[in-house]
């Protein structure tokens, strides 16, 4: 029997997708593997004309406000510092630079695959401190506590986290009531709902339909027929469309350790501002290990880069090609915002993806 991602199964998804959207309605995918699954299977041109669909927050290093980058720059300035992070957050442009040309003027900056590598730089460098930049959703803050939780048990101190990670639900909240953002529904992030479970979303009653979806073609047209029947009948409820991988109650171990761990704390994001507690913060009995309060970091209120219009694209406000940099200053090889950066960023999924763009593919 073929699976949702076959192509015939795909094609009979498509046509089922154009047949159920006759009048204009527009949905918002909210997670940055969405975003680049869709460009680069080229899926907007097998949509219906009536349908749009926008990108939002998903980005973990687009959603990273301008003052929570300055804050790990700062970090990473301290003496006797080694800020270890991911990838992606090395070339953001901040106010005063990126972590790349910090680097490039002494400051030790390691590119790490987990959390676990930046302990193990605490571990062999017991004269320095380790420094983790902590961002991303509830998909790596599991690994974060899990880690943090094994310093504490070592009695590791020379391990501290700067502690930026965000919750999807409250930035879903602000977008279905967002004056710019418009949304009909929902293409809810599978990773994240892979911790979460979908009675998450049902418990935070988002107020708009709302599908968990898998990566393939396949499952993302799934989702988006799903989504389209709830808004044609007028239901707002929580499907789950990737059960293969998805569960109703999430990963119970993983929300464990997260609530040992973290409380929820206001956050600032990028596009959003600063949302009630929409972040999380370690809780008091981490304090040691808190890089915030160790080494008396703050987290500035900043602008965006000039020109740079990140923020009204990660709420939908705007597609990455009507911002006036796109691929005329702003790259792929020449990022002037975060969104064009990231992998998993909508500017970048446009640039090299897009089949709307004739230039795709040229960084
Ligand atoms: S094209 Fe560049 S400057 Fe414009 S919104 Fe995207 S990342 Fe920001």
């Amino acid at each position: 029997m073929p699976g949702v991602n076959d192509p015939a199964v795909c094609r009979e998804l498509a046509a089922a997708l154009a047949r159920e959207v006759s009048s204009p309605v527009r949905f918002m995918e909210v997670c940055g593997t969405h975003t680049t699954s869709v460009a680069r299977h080229g899926l907007k041109s097998l949509f219906p004309p009536a349908l749009g669909l926008v990108s939002g927050p998903g980005c973990p290093v687009c959603v990273t406000s301008p003052g929570q980058v300055q804050a790990v720059l700062d970090a990473a300035k301290r003496s006797g510092v080694i800020l270890a992070t991911f990838g992606d957050l090395v070339r953001v442009p901040g106010p005063q630079g990126s972590l790349e040309q910090a680097r490039a003027k002494g400051a030790d900056v390691r590119v790490v695959y987990s959390p676990t590598n930046a302990l193990d730089l605490a571990r062999n460098h017991p004269d320095k401190t380790a420094v983790f930049a902590g961002i991303g959703f509830e998909t790596t803050a599991p690994a974060v506590a899990l880690t943090l939780l094994q310093a504490k048990d070592e009695g590791i101190d020379n391990f501290l986290v700067l502690c930026l990670h965000k919750r999807i639900i409250p930035a879903l909240k602000a977008l279905a009531d967002h004056p710019e953002a418009r949304v009909d529904g929902f293409l809810l992030p599978g990773h994240v709902s892979v911790v979460l479970g979908a009675e998450a979303y049902e418990q935070a009653d988002l107020g708009l339909p709302g599908v968990v979806a898998g990566f393939g073609a396949g499952d993302i047209l799934l989702g988006l027929l799903l989504l389209a029947r709830q808004a044609n009948r007028g239901e707002r409820r929580v499907e789950n469309a990737y059960p293969r991988t998805v569960r109703t109650r999430g990963n119970t171990r993983a929300k464990e350790a997260m609530d040992r761990v973290f409380e929820p704390a206001d956050a600032q994001w990028r596009g959003l501002g600063i949302l009630r507690r929409s972040g999380l913060a370690l809780r008091e009995e981490f304090s040691g290990l808190d890089a915030e309060k160790r080494l008396g970091l703050t987290v500035p209120s900043l602008d965006e880069p000039p020109g740079c219009s990140c923020g009204r694209v990660l709420v939908g406000a705007m597609a990455p090609n009507q911002c006036a940099l796109f691929e005329t200053v702003c790259t792929p090889s020449s990022p002037v915002g975060p969104c064009m950066v990231s992998s998993e960023g909508a500017c970048a999924a446009w640039a090299l993806h897009h089949p709307l763009n004739p230039r795709k593919g040229h960084p």
